[in-house]
């Protein structure tokens, strides 16, 4: 399973809609300061479920739709895709490749989608539990997360490794069944 696609429209500083391909093996993306190379990262984290404004570097969750420049006007909404390649049906889903969407507009309201029907965030939480990918998971290191995951308390280290494990989604079941 790889990423494949990222599709951005009206996030950050991506006004236009902006496709990226990616094929297996290393990507390296390079470009001048303040030209988008953290903001291509933030609509990964964002489409996964990223629900904290200042993780992505704003102070308020409007602040990832486009704000507007000298030369164009800000625009009403964002959206961020995600395909994944799911060639080996790691993910529960009959389907060669899956797509993860959210959506926003500036009056607040937002929505997911999974191959492109409405979903809740937690259908897609739940899709990724115990794959490595999601806004917390261990296939996004950002800047300082390695002095973190060393030095941090041995329970939080705990958790990388059960995700690593694969044993987050029975944990997370057994909790859900325990309330009930
Ligand atoms: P560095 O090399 O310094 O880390 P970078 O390539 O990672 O730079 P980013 O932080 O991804 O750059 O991009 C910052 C740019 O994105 C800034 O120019 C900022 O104005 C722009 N930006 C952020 N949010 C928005 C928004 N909502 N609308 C328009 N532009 C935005
Ligand atoms: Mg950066």
């Amino acid at each position: 399973m790889y990423l494949k696609r990222l599709e951005m429209s009206g996030f950050k500083s991506f006004a236009s809609r902006t496709e990226l391909e990616f094929v297996p093996g290393i990507t390296a993306v390079v470009g001048p300061n303040g030209s988008g190379k953290s903001n291509v990262t933030d609509a990964i984290r964002w489409v996964l479920g990223e629900q904290s404004a200042k993780s992505l570097r704003g102070s308020k969750m409007e602040d990832v739709i486009f704000i507007g420049s000298d030369s164009r006007k800000p625009v009403g909404f964002c959206e961020v895709s995600i395909t994944m390649d799911n060639s080996k049906r790691i993910l529960p889903l009959d389907y060669a490749e899956v797509t993860v969407t959210r959506r926003v507009y500036r009056s607040g309201e937002s929505e997911y989608l999974l191959n492109r029907q409405s979903c809740r965030l937690k259908d897609i939480q739940e899709l990724f539990m115990d794959t490595g990918i999601g806004k917390e998971a261990y296939s996004m290191i950002g800047q300082g997360r390695i002095e973190e995951m060393i030095s941090n308390k041995s329970e939080d280290r705990r958790a990388i490794f059960e995700e690593a494990a694969g044993i987050v989604k029975y944990k997370s079941r057994k909790k859900e069944a325990e309330k009930k």
